[in-house]
């Protein structure tokens, strides 16, 4: 379970991000959070997993506080949530599998680490993941030869290796066409529904969001204005969230 209580977030150019933020999303939920662009919906994801530190409130993951991590604790805490960008964030030079591997190196020893030395186990555990997303085939290719869908994908498996309880996305199909938006759309809710991963993402095309989560969350200006049903959102709750004549391209 996630649980923000009065959270706040204040960038150190005294940027106030987020503004009393409650939220409770619980394991095995599909979550959008959709909003204008600048809305906070990045700051939010991201504090999660602290990439970015909350300045007031509390913020719990599993009855965790997540700023009381440090070192060791706070990164096996993020090994159990991974992280999805809009970029992909692949080593291009290199095949999908040593990118699926690298989810490992965090734990690893540092020689086994230096040297890309990796046991049976967690070959398998790789390979497992990649034919989790459809790409098995493509597990000795360069990363770069595929495409923005199939990257995506990679990213999913990499993820999915570190057998995660909650997938964090930020903007994750923002680059893509519609029609692979939508391949990778299906993914996370094949994984959502199948592994029970609690998935939370933002979104800017709204009828994704409507579509594919059975939540959504809407901020504008770093205030929760809309927490329910994807199917109860209807025109005057997306005036709401967008203001209206000020939607984004949907
Ligand atoms: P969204 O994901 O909804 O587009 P963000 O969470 O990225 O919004 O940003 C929310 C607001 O916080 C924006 O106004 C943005 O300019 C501001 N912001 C983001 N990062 C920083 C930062 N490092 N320092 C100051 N302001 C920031």
């Amino acid at each position: 379970m996630i649980e923000f209580r009065d959270v706040n977030k204040k960038y150190p150019n005294g940027f106030e991000a987020l503004k009393q933020i409650n939220l409770t999303i619980e394991q095995g939920e599909f979550v959008a959070i959709i909003g204008l662009s600048g809305a906070g919906k990045s700051t939010l994801i991201r504090t999660i997993n602290r990439m970015h530190d909350i300045t007031g409130g509390t913020l719990t993951v599993n009855g965790t506080d997540v700023m009381t991590l440090q070192g060791k604790n706070l990164r096996s805490f993020r090994r159990n949530i991974g992280m999805i960008f809009q970029s992909f964030n692949l080593i291009t030079r290199t095949t999908v599998i040593k990118n699926v591997l690298t989810a490992f190196v965090p734990e690893l020893p540092w020689w086994r680490a230096a040297f890309g030395i990796f046991t049976k186990e967690e070959k398998l555990a790789a390979l497992e993941a990649l034919d989790k997303v459809g790409i098995l085939d493509k597990a000795f290719v360069r990363a770069d030869q595929l495409s923005g869908g199939q990257q995506q994908r990679v990213a999913l498996a990499r993820t999915l290796a570190q057998d995660p309880k909650i997938i964090l996305a930020d903007e994750p199909v923002a680059s893509l066409d519609p029609v692979t938006a939508k391949q990778v759309m299906d993914d996370f809710l094949r994984i959502n529904r199948d592994m029970k991963i609690t998935v939370l993402l933002n979104i800017h095309h709204v009828d994704l969001a409507l579509q594919y989560a059975s939540r959504v969350v809407g901020i504008r200006a770093g205030e929760i204005v809309y927490d329910g049903p994807a199917d109860q959102v209807d025109q005057e709750v997306l005036d709401s969230i967008y203001q209206a004549g000020r939607k984004e391209a949907v």
